[in-house]
């Protein structure tokens, strides 16, 4: 077997070289972390880019088994904020220089949302001028659908596969229509003939989850050729299905360190995308994000969802700063980056190279 030392310098990565890495140990992390640090500066620089995520319902008519406000879910205060509310949470992004923002939500399939969506992107970008890039995150809709948003102005859409093993996607799924392995494949293409700059990710740690699922997930990215991800660990929710599993799951810390490790495989596989440093990470450690953005990652989603809500919007327990407001994380995060040795690409989009590169 090629030592580890060795294997971060290849170009080449196979699915034995990448389980060979999720399984490293203590010293062994260390030279995968040094490496995809590296190549993170070489390739996109220690620049950190803001993406304010207003989380603006968590209406959702989908049952995933692991997340906390799935629609059986009947311990949930459903809330759905108001377009001047949303636009408001967006206006505060723009006067904080964050560049982009992201509208993140339960998955609806109904043309009262899709209109709805479109007036708000529309709303976003005149009340920005143009300046605020839009991420959006709601799901799986049609291409004309997703096509009437990119034309409102939206440019980057994130969906993740949540595990690119079918079989394990039925695990963690109702396996019926509405949760279909197939569809939401077919959803990632449309996006990208579209033409958004399209994130991906996994979720880390899961019941039934191996280190083969998870090298293949990363094997997945690659072979789709996306420009951006948010992966992060796996959080048991009480009010759910996966919770009856909770004994058969790796301990936090070990699902935090493997999620660090997919984050700076991922590094070395696709050098020039955009990896996010995901809010799950800061939930199990309090300077969780600040370690992603040293090993690799160059995204974060600073929460501007008004804090009167932040507490129903509960995917998983233990969802950090649910109890603060907007500009508690502007201050906040400001520090934490500083801190972390990077630099804030204040203003700016701060799209994907990798989608640059190819277009
Ligand atoms: N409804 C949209 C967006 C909101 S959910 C969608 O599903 O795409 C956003 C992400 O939260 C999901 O993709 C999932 O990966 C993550 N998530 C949900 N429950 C979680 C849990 N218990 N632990 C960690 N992440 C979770
Ligand atoms: Fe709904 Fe997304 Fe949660 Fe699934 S993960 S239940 S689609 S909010």
């Amino acid at each position: 077997m090629t030592d580890v030392a060795t294997l971060v310098n290849q170009g080449f990565f196979s699915r034995e070289d990448v389980i060979q890495l999720l399984n490293a140990d203590r010293e062994d992390r260390s030279l995968l972390f040094a490496k995809a640090a590296e190549i993170k500066e070489k390739y996109v620089g220690n620049i950190v880019y803001f993406r304010g995520l207003i989380e603006f319902s968590n209406i959702c008519e989908k049952n995933c088994f692991y997340c906390g406000i799935r629609k059986g879910n009947r311990n949930v205060k459903r809330y759905n904020l108001t377009d001047d509310e949303i636009l408001n949470a967006a206006g505060f992004a723009y006067e904080s220089n964050y560049g982009s923002v992201v509208l993140q939500g339960g998955e609806l399939d109904s043309p009262a949302f899709s209109d709805r969506i479109e007036r708000l992107v529309k709303g976003i970008k005149e009340l920005s001028g143009d300046k605020l890039g839009i991420t959006l995150s709601v799901g799986e809709q049609s291409p004309e659908v997703y096509r009437r948003w990119f034309e409102a102005g939206a440019h980057r859409y994130l969906l993740r596969i949540e595990s690119s093993s079918r079989d394990l996607y039925y695990r963690i799924h109702p396996n019926d229509k509405t949760h279909s392995f197939e569809r939401r494949l077919k959803a990632l293409q449309d996006l990208k003939d579209t033409g958004y700059q399209v994130g991906t990710g996994v979720m880390i740690g899961l019941p039934f989850q191996t280190m083969e699922d998870l090298a293949d997930d990363l094997l997945f990215m690659k072979e789709m050729d996306i420009d951006m991800c948010g992966m992060g660990p796996y959080i048991e929710h009480v009010d759910t299905p996966l919770w009856e599993f909770r004994d058969r799951l790796l301990p936090l810390e070990e699902r935090f360190n493997l999620a660090l490790k997919m984050i700076a495989i991922l590094r070395l596989l696709m050098n020039n995308i955009n990896i996010a440093s995901a809010t799950a990470l800061q939930a199990i450690d309090p300077i969780g994000r600040e370690k992603a953005l040293k090993i690799g990652a160059n995204i974060i989603m600073p929460n501007i969802t008004p804090g009167a809500y932040r507490n129903d919007y509960k995917l998983y327990e233990n969802k950090p700063c649910t109890d603060e407001e907007a500009a508690d994380c502007k201050n906040c995060l400001e520090a934490r980056i500083h801190m972390s040795g990077n630099k804030i690409g204040y203003n700016e989009w701060g799209d994907s190279q990798h989608f640059k590169d190819k277009h």
